[in-house]
């Protein structure tokens, strides 16, 4: 039977995990699924993955995909058209793949694809932290780091590549980027490049750490979230200083891109923002203020309050805003 009430799926494609949604006209999740996101493989194999795990969301809801009113998603990578490109930090992404037709053909329904962070700041902003705010800066700290904004209560996506806040430039001629440039902020916080410089210290310098024993006991191929969670809450040393260094990082190019907007509140978000939480979007805080040209009045900083959440309901309002407006074909 359909719903009385539209029903909406969002599917949120992270780096390391797919989180998928269903949700009502109120945005109350009616059911949601989470699968890990395929290392290996290509768009396809990913495309498979999102599928299965709006279906997984939409069976705890108790609805078939067919009878919801679209299906939102948030991806990484340049969008256009449902097709994305260069979707860095997913396997075999280089070229254009037409995800929205994929999805579509898959769930038989209507489905709708923005950028990733773009998708999770506009939730924050309507639903979550950002509420308050007229401007608004996302970061969504993760496998790397994202932004989003919200300028004069409208979203600012410049000429489709604006937000890139994770290559903002905190130290010339720095560590190398995963996209190819040095000394991005990425560089010293992303969760790849912090594993990869806690691999370096542990292997080549020695340093001792939990950090890969943590991770192998609980069967995960990465230093997730939860491993740096851990780590820290055990006082590891190594842990602590790679955190350390990705908190000055994020404090140096936040407080960049604030003295350039002079946004009212930052929204840190992703995997790492929400799971370490309050005390450390207060040390961001405290990081950023040395660099904050206007250092009397500094934006409000809070972790993103729809939490895990956010870009999977954050697609879902993609969706739905996407069938109030005359379909572009
Ligand atoms: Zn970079």
């Amino acid at each position: 039977m359909i719903p009385a009430m539209p029903t909406f799926g969002g599917i949120d494609l992270g780096g390391t995990k797919i989180q998928a949604v269903i949700a009502d006209d109120e945005h109350n999740a009616l059911g949601s699924a989470r699968r890990p996101t395929p290392t290996s493989g290509g768009p396809a194999d990913v495309a498979r993955e999102m599928e299965i795990a709006l279906r997984d969301a939409a069976k705890a809801a108790e609805i078939e995909p067919s009878e919801l009113a679209g299906v939102g998603v948030g991806s990484p990578g340049t969008i256009e058209h449902g097709e994305v490109t260069s979707a860095r930090n997913l396997p075999g992404w280089e070229g254009v793949f037409p995800l929205a037709a994929t999805l579509q053909a898959a769930l038989g329904c209507r489905v709708a694809v923005g950028n990733d962070v773009q998708v999770a700041t506009d939730a924050e902003f309507r639903l979550g932290a950002g509420r308050l705010y007229d401007s608004l800066l996302g970061v969504f700290w993760g496998t790397g780091v994202g932004g989003g904004l919200i300028l004069g209560g409208r979203p600012w996506t410049g000429r489709g590549g604006a937000g890139e806040i994770g290559h903002v430039v905190v130290e010339i001629d720095g560590a190398r980027c995963t996209c190819g440039r040095r000394g991005c902020m990425e560089a010293y916080a992303g969760r790849a490049a912090m594993e990869i410089h806690a691999r370096r210290l542990h292997e080549e310098k020695g340093r001792k750490t939990d950090l890969f024993k943590l991770a192998a006991e609980h069967e995960r191929p990465r230093l997730t979230s939860g491993i740096w969670a851990r780590a820290l809450e055990r006082g590891d040393k190594l842990a602590i200083q790679v955190l350390d260094r990705a908190v000055r990082a994020l404090g140096a190019g936040i407080a960049s891109v604030v003295n350039v907007l002079d946004v009212e509140g930052v929204i840190i978000g992703g995997g790492l923002g929400v799971r370490l939480g309050h005390p450390f979007a207060k040390r961001i805080a405290e990081e950023m203020h040395p660099h904050l040209f206007a250092d009397s009045r500094p934006p409000h900083v809070h972790v993103a309050a729809l939490a895990d959440l956010g870009g999977a309901i954050g697609a879902t309002l993609l969706m739905a805003d996407s069938l109030a407006q005359p379909p572009s074909s």
